[in-house]
């Protein structure tokens, strides 16, 4: 392409609080149908809203993370618009003032490689709207999601390729997720982008005008609405068309936007301030509150993980894609003190068994100090690798503790040196034939010799430390 592809993202996330942002109705998702909602949420006359001091609390916490500026001084606005979802035929939103301006999140410059900076132009509270429900000739609403509350983060246009997008939304995800302030589950909506997208000839300034593709839910969808938008675009002026200002629906499917409506402008949403919420001040004390109990984000993580505790970058990427692997491997390594070890384990037999039983993270139910213990009684060489293995699958699939499990089935290993040592001697006396064909060069002998000896031994000791004495056994024969 002979054009700049220019892209900026304007991402919703629903936030974890417990309650709405302006009436106290739960915002648990998948309740019954319109059973979650109230006079405020729904917008009857009279009804007034009040703020949820934690929404203010997790947006200071993320305008932090994303290294905003926090306005100690932030007002709410009525957005106006007339649709079936919502019912007050206004949004309470921010525009004026929103809570956080200035920030930045750092991903790779996939133009001239090493890192580069998007910035945040802004990050503001507002409320979700309800859900429409389609059902053949019927739509039917589910005021439930109705004053669930939202962040909107607004990237400024410094997007420059579909990589870069998607890099830059999953980046957001994951420190929405170390803040606690979000769980992001694409599928259930938490997190929803709108990619706005331009095209310009290669290397000019100005930037060319740009359409909006709404509500986009997965990452590949991000990426692939990129590309493909782009593309139109070009398309278009190179066949001598001009792009309009528009927004488009995006379908994943056909990997293709269609025309919506032009796009609306802020006066169109006849803004002004909302009178029944007063501006709000925070004071440096409250700010400085929550800077003093911020989580460790996910750079910071990796860097440390790599840096301190000798991990791989590529393991520490895997490890810190999830909040559940991070918690396994932080208290797996505590317990073993072997930071290596546990997260040689985690990516090998934990990702094998998660994968193959299709189980995600969050939902594994083996506890930490299950697989510390394993990782504990194999580097004490108190267990063979075999056992270790199959007795954390056994710890994986069903609970068992696996220091219980092995003692239970006698799986320890025979460690006493003088029952080993007596076994040996033992074998090598009772097998003249292969000790012959050993000491006339047949190396391979020995093998047998060993496997005598751990049938002996009920397998309860370790091969490397029988041949050992085996081989001892046989020199001195031979000498
Ligand atoms: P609105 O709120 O009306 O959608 P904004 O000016 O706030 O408009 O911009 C919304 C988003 O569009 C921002 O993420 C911004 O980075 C992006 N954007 C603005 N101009 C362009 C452009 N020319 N090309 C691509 N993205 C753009
Ligand atoms: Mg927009
Ligand atoms: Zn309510």
């Amino acid at each position: 392409m002979n054009y700049d592809i220019v892209c900026g993202l304007e991402i919703h996330t629903e936030l974890m609080t417990d309650t709405k942002i302006f009436c106290s109705c739960s915002t648990r998702f998948g309740g019954a149908v319109n059973t979650q909602c109230c006079e405020i949420c729904t917008g009857m006359p009279g009804a007034m809203p009040s703020l949820n001091k934690k929404v203010v609390e997790f947006a200071v916490r993320t305008g932090l993370a994303l290294n905003c500026d926090i306005n100690l001084l932030t007002k709410f606005d009525r957005k106006n618009y007339f649709y079936p979802d919502l019912p007050k035929a206004y949004q309470i939103s921010q525009l004026y003032l929103p809570i956080c301006q200035n920030g930045y999140i750092e991903i790779n410059d996939s133009i001239h490689g090493g890192k580069k900076r998007v910035r945040i132009h802004e990050l503001h509270m507002e409320e979700d709207a309800g859900k429409l429900l389609h059902d053949g000739e019927k739509t039917l609403i589910n005021y439930n999601r109705c004053g669930v509350p939202l962040l909107e983060i607004v990237s400024e246009p410094d997007i420059n390729s579909p990589e870069e997008a998607a890099e830059f939304a999953e980046k957001l995800r994951d420190i929405l997720r170390f803040c606690g302030v979000s769980d992001c589950k694409m599928q259930e909506g938490s997190l929803r982008a709108d990619v706005n997208v331009s095209v310009k000839p290669h290397g000019a300034e100005a930037l060319g005008t740009r359409t909006e593709m709404k509500n986009i839910n997965s990452f590949k969808a991000i990426k692939n609405a990129v590309l493909h938008e782009a593309k139109r675009q070009a398309a278009l002026i190179e066949s001598g068309g001009t792009v309009v200002q528009q927004t488009r629906r995006w379908d994943d499917r056909e990997n293709t936007s269609y025309e919506m409506r032009v796009k609306e402008n802020a006066e169109h949403y006849r803004y002004f301030p909302e009178p029944d919420i007063p501006p709000l001040v925070i004071s440096q004390e409250y700010i400085d509150l929550i800077k003093s109990t911020m989580p460790e984000l996910p750079d910071e993580k990796k860097s440390r993980y790599v840096n301190e505790l000798g991990v791989t970058q590529y393991d520490a990427e895997v490890l810190c894609s999830d909040l559940a692997l991070v918690r396994l491997f932080e208290k797996t390594a505590a317990l073993t003190n072997s930071p290596k070890d546990s997260a040689n384990w985690i990516l090998g037999e934990v990702m094998r068994l998660l994968s193959a039983t299709a189980t995600l993270p969050e939902d594994m139910s083996f506890r930490a100090e299950s697989l510390a213990e394993v990782i504990n009684l194999l580097n004490e060489k108190r267990i063979t690798r075999e056992t270790a293995k199959a007795v954390f699958e056994k710890a994986f699939l069903n609970g068992v503790i696996p220091s219980e499990y092995i003692k239970q089935n006698h799986l320890e290993l025979q460690n006493d040196a003088g029952e080993i040592a007596r076994v040996a001697a033992e074998v090598v006396e009772n097998n003249p034939k292969a000790v012959g064909e050993y000491l006339a060069g047949k190396e391979k002998a020995i093998g047998f010799l060993i496997g005598q000896a751990m049938k002996r031994l009920g397998g309860k000791a370790s091969p490397n430390d029988v041949a050992e004495y085996i081989r001892k056994k046989l020199s001195e024969i031979d000498s």
